[in-house]
């Protein structure tokens, strides 16, 4: 099973970004990730982030 990585979208300039998080789906469908804060590497902008605001994206496969 992969892990996936946890991607927010800005809540300032709207773009994506990665958290750096790395997750596998149950442990994700089981978290509460309640209020995570992330800088965004475009503007700067720092918030929280909750559940919710993630997107999953799975992990290319390795070769
Ligand atoms: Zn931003």
């Amino acid at each position: 099973m992969g892990k996936f990585r946890l991607v927010v979208a800005c809540k300032r300039c709207g773009r994506e970004f990665d958290t750096g998080r790395r997750m596998d789906r149950r442990s994700f469908q089981r978290g509460t990730l309640a209020a995570n804060y992330h800088t965004c590497p475009h503007c700067g902008t720092r918030e929280t982030y909750r559940k919710a605001d993630y997107l999953i994206r799975e992990e290319p496969p390795r070769y």
